[in-house]
């Protein structure tokens, strides 16, 4: 069984997502628990959010990956944006609980020039303030491109964080085609090695989620800039290999591609129509 969907507007509420998911022939899905950009999240309407709990049970439905937004940026040099991101952070993960049990992905930010090493600082401070024992949320850290002073681009740069935040069973990797291509792992030529030593670095165990790009650019470029899939760098073969490789049956793979509903429709049916599982 493969579970696969793309991201979804949050706009009409939960149980709609869900729904719209189903249409477009998805199994899971991914949505912002705000605007991309940032602000105040709307309030959560608790049966909603049960009827979506119910919607995705009866129909067999992966994990769903909520994104934080771009902006929060945890670790940059400025106090006020740290403290700002830090209250999403800690706002999302509670609102998380009404959805209970799903992911929760952010960008484990930008350090802009005061270093990895600071900035790794600031995100393990934030994590283990915003993490809760009682969460039957996973949070997620994405893997990235390493454009700018992105944080996160290689295995050993998430591992650092996850190995200092003192609640780590609560958090997973979110591995993303597109970036860690672009950051220069072999997505195409050697993605067992890929893994394998994903499963070095961080354990394979972490690996929770996969968002399925195609990448504009070509390896190492560390540019981001997603591309439909088989129309970019990492083509058709490799994203099948991808798709199926044994390690990663059972998680949800989740398009974050240049398209618009019919194009999703038609990704997803590709993906499923290649699945072996
Ligand atoms: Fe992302
Ligand atoms: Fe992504
Ligand atoms: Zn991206």
């Amino acid at each position: 069984m493969v579970y696969i969907g793309n991201h979804l507007s949050a706009s009409k509420g939960f149980l709609a997502m869900g729904k719209k998911a189903s249409s477009l022939g998805g199994n899971t899905f991914a949505f912002f628990t705000r605007n991309p950009r940032g602000g105040k999240a709307k309030d959560i309407d608790e049966n909603d959010a049960k009827a979506l709990m119910d919607y995705i049970e009866e129909h067999n439905f992966g994990k769903l990956v909520a994104h934080a937004p771009y902006t929060m940026n945890l670790c940059s040099d400025k106090p006020d944006i740290r403290h700002f991101a830090l209250n999403m952070l800690k706002d999302d993960i509670e609102r998380m609980e009404y959805t209970p049990s799903q992911y929760y992905n952010f960008h484990p930010g930008s350090h802009v020039g005061q270093g990895v090493e600071k900035g790794s600082e600031y995100i393990i401070e934030a994590l283990n303030e915003a993490l809760f024992e009682d969460q039957t949320t996973t949070v997620l850290l994405e893997t990235m491109a390493g454009k700018g002073s992105e944080i996160g681009r290689t295995f050993e740069e998430l591992q650092y964080i996850i190995e200092r935040v003192d609640l780590s069973d609560k958090l997973g990797v979110c591995f993303d085609t597109c970036h860690t291509w672009d950051a220069g792992y072999d997505n195409v030529g050697d993605f067992d090695s890929v893994l394998d030593e994903f499963d070095k670095v961080i354990g394979i165990e972490r690996l929770k989620a996969i968002h399925l790009n195609d990448s504009m650019n070509d390896r190492g470029s560390h540019k981001d800039r997603h591309q439909k899939l088989g129309e970019g760098y990492l083509g058709s073969d490799a994203l099948a290999y991808i798709i199926n490789h044994p390690l990663l049956q059972e998680k949800p793979f989740i398009l974050e591609t240049p398209n618009e509903d019919d194009g999703y429709m038609n990704e997803i049916a590709w993906v499923k129509c290649l699945s072996e599982y």
